[in-house]
């Protein structure tokens, strides 16, 4: 595919979901992937799989609240293929729970993940970025970063700080692409570490709604796909039958 054959894509969280799906997309369609994680028995057999279809990807063991991890995983990158093009910084954390349950734990992994995860992603790929003059940061956030529900203030204040980094980046950069993809309800293993009954409830609730991780994928592919001058800087993808609620 234009645009995408050849692209050296890095993505966080590539295990399972979303980033999984768009492994396996974008080598479909010519890019080569590298996955990042921390189950790396998971990614090594993705990588075979997208191996035995004919795409080209590697792995590597990754931790996104280090911010060494982050740069050991650009840099293996780098040196591997020659350059970064796409870096997805999709890991993500959701242990939804109200606020007055006071799970400081939960809501500390949130940021470290979500938020400081991003930031480490940044931090790597942006040096390789200017150097080659030009690459594309692509934010995964949330609807939740467009709305606030109960037992989702700490998560969506998380993804209500990505979608602030990514469009101050926007303006910042000149010959980086940044983009904001916002999913909506997607069927994943997002939340599985859910302790709250009641948000476990909410969650299994909106779940009867969810989108495939292909359709996530899908907009991926899209962005990565358009030209070096066309910049899609956000894009929301919700069920077409998510009504009565904002996510
Ligand atoms: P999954 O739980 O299936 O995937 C999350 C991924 O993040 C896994 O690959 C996991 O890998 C990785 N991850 C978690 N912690 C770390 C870490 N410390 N270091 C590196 N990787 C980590 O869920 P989704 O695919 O749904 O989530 C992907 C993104 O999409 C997240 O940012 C999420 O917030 C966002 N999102 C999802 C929605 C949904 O409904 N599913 C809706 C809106 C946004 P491992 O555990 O192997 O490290």
């Amino acid at each position: 595919m234009q645009n995408v054959t050849d692209k050296v894509v890095l993505i966080t969280g590539a295990s399972s979901g979303i980033g999984e799906a768009t492994a396996r997309r974008l080598a479909g369609e010519g890019a080569i992937v590298l996955l990042g994680a921390r189950r790396t028995d998971r990614l090594e057999k993705i990588v075979r799989e997208i191996r035995a279809a004919g795409g080209a990807a590697e792995y590597r063991s990754l931790d996104v609240t280090d911010a060494g991890s982050v740069g050991d995983f650009v840099e293996f990158g780098r040196q591997k293929f020659g350059r970064v093009d796409v870096l997805f910084n999709n890991a993500g954390v959701m242990p939804l729970s109200p606020l007055n349950a006071l799970k400081m734990d939960e809501w500390n992994r949130i940021i470290d993940v979500n938020i400081k995860g991003v930031l480490h992603g940044i931090a790597a790929a942006l040096p390789v970025m200017e150097a080659q003059g030009a690459g594309h940061i692509i934010n995964t956030a949330s609807t939740g970063a467009h709305a606030v529900g109960p037992s989702c203030a700490v998560y969506c204040a998380s993804k209500y700080a990505v979608r602030a980094i990514t469009e101050g980046l926007r303006q910042e950069m000149a010959k980086i692409r940044v983009t904001l993809i916002s999913p909506g309800v997607t069927e994943t293993e997002l939340g599985h570490d859910i302790t709250d009954q009641m948000a476990k409830d909410f969650v299994n609730d909106l779940r009867s709604i969810s989108l495939s991780p292909d359709a996530i994928a899908s907009a991926v592919l899209y962005v990565v796909a358009q030209p070096a001058e066309v910049d899609v800087s956000e894009m929301i993808v919700r069920p077409a039958s998510s009504v009565g609620h904002a996510f």
